[in-house]
C-alpha cells in the first residue's frame, strides 16, 4: 500500500460492527471479561486500547517497524526507551538534541547510573572512536534541534551493527514521509507524536518503533509496566492528524523553502539553517537518505535586539515552543526548549541570543514572508 494511502487508511483491523469510517474512541478504561480466564483481547487500557491499537499499527507500518507503542508525549517515549538500559551502560549521544531530551540524560539517565559521551554525530568517526566495552547504544536527532546538523543513519549503522549496539533515531523532524530509518539500518525511532505526526498543535503524544520483534515485546513489558501510555481520545486526534501527513509535509516543505530563500536575502539575517538549501553542510546527505528536507529552519539574526524585536512583533507567526503544526511558530531555543542546556555548552553549538527557531505551517507563503518583513522592519 502507498504511504499516502496508510495515513488514511491505517491498519486494516475493524474494531466495531457499524460500518463507522472514523475509528471510534473506546473511551473505556477496562473491559468485561465473556467468561473466567477469556479475555476480548482488551482488558484494560494501560495494557491494551483498541483505539491505541489501531495508531499503532498505523505508525508502524509508517516507519516500517515490526511494531509501536504510542505515548502521552515524546518524552514519556524516551523515558520508557531508557528502561532498557542498565546502571553501568555507556550511551554515545547527538550532541544537539531537544533540550528535554539532552535535560532527560543528564538528569535523570544520569542518576540511574548511565552514562553519556555527547558528540557531533555527523561525524562517524567521533562515535566509533568513543565505544567502549559498556557502550550499549548511540542516540541521534537528524536534522538536530535546533541546529539542524544531519548525521548518516546507514554510515552510523555500519558502526552500530558491528559492534552490536542499538541505533536509535529521533525521526520527530522529517518523519516516516520523509525519512524511515528503520530502513536505513536503525534499531528504534522514537517521536514526538505532538509534532508533525498529530500536526495541529492540540495534542502531545509520543512514540517508539522498533525493527525487531523481540525488541518490541520488551518495549511492550515497559510501557504497559511504567503506563505512560497515549488516551484514547489522544489516540484519536493522532489518527485523524495522521490522514493528512504526506499533504502537509508537502506544503510545509514547499512553504518552508520559500522562507528560507526569503530570509537569506534579508540584511538582518545573518545565517540560515535550513537543510534544504544546497549550501547547507547537511544538504547531499539528505538528498541521499531522506525523500524531503521538512519544514523546520533556524536561523540566526544580527543582535539580540533584532531577535527579540522580531519575537515581539510577529502577528500572524506565534511566539510559542514546539513545532510541526499547521500553525507556524517562532521559538527561542536560549530561552525556550534549551533554557536547561549549560550556556557555555549552548553557546558552542551556536545557540545564543541571535539563534531563532521558525516551525513553518501551512498558512500561505506570502503572508508569512509579509509577516517576518513587517516584524523585521
Ligand atoms: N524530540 C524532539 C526532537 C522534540 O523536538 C521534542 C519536543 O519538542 C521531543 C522529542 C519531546 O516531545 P514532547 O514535547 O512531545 O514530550
Amino acid at each position: 500500500m502507498d504511504f499516502t494511502t496508510l495515513c488514511i487508511h491505517g491498519s486494516s483491523d475493524r474494531y466495531d460492527c457499524t460500518g463507522a469510517v472514523s475509528v471510534p474512541i473506546f473511551q473505556s478504561a477496562t473491559f468485561a471479561h465473556p467468561m473466567v480466564g477469556q479475555s476480548t483481547g482488551y482488558d484494560y487500557s494501560r495494557l491494551q486500547n483498541p483505539t491505541r491499537e489501531h495508531l499503532e499499527k498505523t505508525v508502524a507500518a509508517l516507519e516500517g517497524g515490526a511494531g509501536a507503542k504510542a505515548f502521552s508525549s515524546g518524552m514519556a517515549a524516551i523515558a520508557t526507551l531508557m528502561e532498557l538500559f542498565s546502571p553501568g551502560d555507556h550511551i554515545i549521544a547527538s550532541d544537539d538534541l531537544y533540550g528535554g531530551s539532552h535535560r532527560y540524560f543528564h538528569k535523570i539517565s544520569i542518576k540511574n547510573g548511565l552514562t553519556f559521551d555527547f558528540v557531533n554525530t555527523s561525524d562517524p568517526a567521533l562515535i566509533e572512536s568513543r565505544i567502549r566495552p559498556e557502550t550499549k547504544a548511540v542516540f541521534i536527532e537528524t536534522p538536530t534541534n535546533p541546529m539542524m546538523q544531519v548525521t548518516d543513519i546507514e554510515a552510523v549503522s555500519k558502526i552500530t551493527k558491528k559492534r552490536n549496539l542499538l541505533l536509535i533515531v529521533d525521526n520527530t523532524f522529517l518523519t516516516p514521509y520523509f525519512q524511515q530509518p528503520l530502513k536505513l539500518g536503525a534499531d528504534i525511532v522514537v517521536h514526538s507524536g505532538t509534532k508533525y505526526l498529530c500536526g495541529h498543535n492540540d495534542t502531545l503524544a509520543g512514540f517508539v518503533v522498533t525493527a525487531d520483534p523481540q525488541l518490541f515485546d520488551r518495549l511492550q513489558v515497559l510501557s504497559t509496566t511504567t503506563g505512560a501510555c497515549l488516551p484514547p481520545f489522544d489516540s484519536w486526534l493522532l489518527i485523524r492528524g495522521i490522514k493528512t501527513l504526506a499533504v502537509r509535509m508537502e506544503k510545509q516543505q514547499e512553504n518552508a523553502m520559500r522562507l528560507a530563500k526569503w530570509l537569506c536575502a534579508q540584511k538582518k539575517i545573518k545565517a540560515v539553517h535550513y537543510v534544504g538549501l544546497p549550501e547547507d553542510p547537511g544538504y547531499a546527505i539528505s538528498k541521499r537518505q531522506s525523500s524531503g528536507f521538512g519544514a523546520m529552519i533556524s536561523f540566526e539574526v544580527d543582535c539580540e535586539q533584532t531577535a527579540k524585536q522580531l519575537l515581539e512583533r510577529v502577528k500572524l507567526i506565534q511566539y510559542a515552543e514546539s513545532l510541526g503544526g499547521v500553525e507556524t511558530l517562532i521559538t527561542y531555543p536560549m530561552l525556550q526548549t534549551h533554557a536547561d542546556v549549560p550556556k557555555e555548552e549552548r553557546e558552542a553549538k551556536g545557540i545564543n541570543e541571535c539563534l531563532l527557531r521558525l516551525s513553518v505551517g501551512l498558512e500561505s507563503a506570502e503572508d508569512l514572508t509579509g509577516d517576518l518583513e513587517q516584524a523585521l522592519r
